[in-house]
C-alpha cells in the first residue's frame, strides 16, 4: 500500500494518539515529507482549495525563534514567511489569528512540542484556539513538526492531539502532524510519518501513487 505498512501505520498512529488510518508512513525523514505535501498543495493546493497556492504569491506563518530548517525548506519553495513570536505555552495565537486575516496566508508551521530551540510545547488551549479560529483562506493549514514529540527530559510535557482537536472543532482536515524516528534510532536511518484526516491520508496517497509504487520498505 502507497500509505505504508499497515503494521507501521498503527505503530506510528499509537505514537501520534490516532488510528493507522490517519496515518501515511513514507521513507526515512520527515522533513521530505513536509516538503512533499507542501509541494502539492502549490501544485494542487490541499483538500477544499480552489487551486494551487503557487498562483497566489502564497504565505507561511512561523515561529521566531523557530527551526533553520522550516524557514530553507520554505523560502526555497517560494513561501514568504510571517513571523510571529513563540510563548512559553506556544505560538502567539493571537498573532496567528491577525496574520490570518489575509488570504494570502495560507498556514502555519510549527514544532508544537518541545519546540527548538527553546523548548516550549503548545498548550491545549492554543491548539483549540488555532483548531477553531476563522481565517481568510477556506484552507489555511496546521503543519505540526512533532520531531520530539516523545522526547522527554524530567517531567513530560502533555502533547496535543492535533487532528482530534481540529475534528472535533469542524475543520477536519486542517491538520498535519509530522513526525519520524531519526532521533529514536539513527538520523535519517528510520521512518517518516504524518498524521492527518483519512480524507487527506486519501488525497496525499492519490498524489504519492502517481510517482512511487510505494515507501521504502527496507
Ligand atoms: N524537524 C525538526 C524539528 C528537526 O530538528 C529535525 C532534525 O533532524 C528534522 C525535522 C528532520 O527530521 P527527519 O530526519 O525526519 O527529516
Amino acid at each position: 500500500g502507497v500509505a505504508g505498512l499497515p503494521s507501521a501505520r498503527a505503530l506510528f498512529g499509537r505514537y501520534l494518539g490516532l488510528d493507522a488510518a490517519n496515518v501515511v508512513v513514507w521513507n526515512n525523514s520527515s522533513l521530505e515529507l513536509q516538503a512533499l505535501v507542501l509541494g502539492f498543495a502549490l501544485l494542487h493546493g490541499v483538500r477544499g482549495s480552489a487551486g494551487g497556492w503557487v498562483h497566489e504569491r502564497p504565505k507561511m506563518v512561523v515561529t521566531v525563534p523557530g527551526y533553520d530548517r522550516h524557514f530553507l525548506m520554505l523560502t526555497t519553495l517560494g513561501f514568504e514567511l510571517i513571523s510571529v513570536g513563540m510563548e512559553a505555552d506556544g505560538p502567539d495565537v493571537a498573532a496567528i489569528e491577525a496574520a490570518a486575516a489575509d488570504p494570502s496566508v495560507r498556514g502555519v508551521l510549527f514544532v508544537p512540542t518541545y519546540s527548538n530551540p527553546g523548548g516550549e510545547t503548545i498548550s491545549a488551549a492554543k491548539v483549540a484556539r488555532l483548531a477553531e479560529m476563522t481565517t481568510a483562506a477556506a484552507d489555511f493549514t496546521m503543519f505540526a513538526d512533532d520531531a520530539y514529540r516523545a522526547h522527554h527530559l524530567g517531567e513530560p510535557d502533555a502533547t496535543v492531539n492535533l487532528v482530534q482537536l481540529c475534528a472535533q472543532a469542524g475543520h477536519p482536515d486542517r491538520a498535519f502532524v509530522f513526525g519520524s524516528t531519526s532521533k529514536i534510532t539513527f538520523a535519517s536511518g528510520g521512518l517518516g510519518f504524518v498524521g492527518t484526516s483519512t480524507a487527506n491520508v486519501a488525497w496525499l496517497s492519490e498524489l504519492l501513487s502517481a510517482q512511487s509504487i510505494g515507501p521504502n520498505k527496507v
